[in-house]
């Protein structure tokens, strides 16, 4: 019956959207709780030099998780209000995909010699860059939360005709082949005994493709099976002078 179908979805929903409610507060009060005990820790005892300096990169891990994720809120807010970005510039593509990647990685305290580079783009793209940001920033956290042997992850750049690839690629846990299409939905979580009991909303990759997707291009998973690693590709077209900016406010050329 179409009621109780429709019921069942609102239920469905509903239990999402809970879950979301349990995981955003966690996400929010869990690394705020932290840095609050390490700067109490750093306050009231005399803490060796060593020790101190693995507070600040945990702080700093802590710090740059709570950002990334009022940032994804806040891309989520304005999506929701069709407010899209009107940030637009034309930039070349290896260069600024691959200085946006060692951003996002080093805000993640990952090491440089984790990430690996290869091929080339050799085009321009047109990019809203804080949001592509954004995108990069939550492909590298979840490398990181969803890895156990030390992380490394492949970019691979290839250029087609009319769009530009870019393989993100990592050795982490990997992604059932049944989940493959439901990670991108919003709220969307893996449950698994064997997953290692990382916190999240479920936000992350929703907020990727939506971004994506307003750029005109697409983001696709990929996935060998469980602890075979992830593969992300995403697809954006190459910017040539006769065509006019997504929102057709084509900017000027900017040099990274
Ligand atoms: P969150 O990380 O907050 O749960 P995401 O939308 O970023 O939300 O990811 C959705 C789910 O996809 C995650 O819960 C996780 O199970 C899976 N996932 C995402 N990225 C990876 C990855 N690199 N390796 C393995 N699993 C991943």
């Amino acid at each position: 019956m179409l009621i109780f179908r429709h019921l069942n979805i609102q239920i469905k929903l509903n239990t999402l959207y809970d879950n979301f409610i349990a995981n955003v507060t966690h996400e929010l009060k869990s690394p705020l709780s932290s840095i609050q005990l390490y700067l109490e820790t750093l306050n009231s005892r005399d803490v060796p030099e060593e020790k101190k300096k693995e507070f600040y990169v945990l702080m700093m891990r802590d710090a740059e998780r709570l950002k990334n994720l009022v940032n994804s809120i806040l891309e989520i807010a304005s999506m929701d209000k069709k407010k899209f970005y009107k940030d637009f510039e034309v930039y070349k593509a290896d260069e600024t995909i691959k200085k946006i990647i060692l951003e996002s990685a080093e805000q993640f305290q990952l090491k440089q010699s984790a990430i690996r580079f290869s091929g080339d783009a050799g085009c321009d793209i047109l990019l809203d860059r804080n949001s592509i940001k954004t995108v990069f920033d939550n492909l590298v956290d979840n490398s990181i939360k969803y890895s156990i042997a030390p992380l490394e992850i492949m970019i691979k750049f290839k250029r087609n005709t009319k769009k530009t690839e870019i393989e993100f690629s990592d050795n982490g846990i990997g992604i059932p082949n049944e989940e493959i299409k439901k990670i991108f939905q919003k709220f969307h979580r893996i449950y698994d005994k064997d997953i290692p009991n990382v916190k999240g909303t479920g936000l992350g990759l929703y907020v990727v493709r939506e971004i994506i997707k307003n750029h005109k291009g697409k983001v696709f998973a990929f996935s060998e099976g469980k602890g075979k690693g992830s593969r992300f590709k995403i697809e954006l077209p190459i910017y040539t002078e006769k065509k006019k900016s997504v929102k057709g406010n084509k900017k000027d050329f900017k040099n990274e």
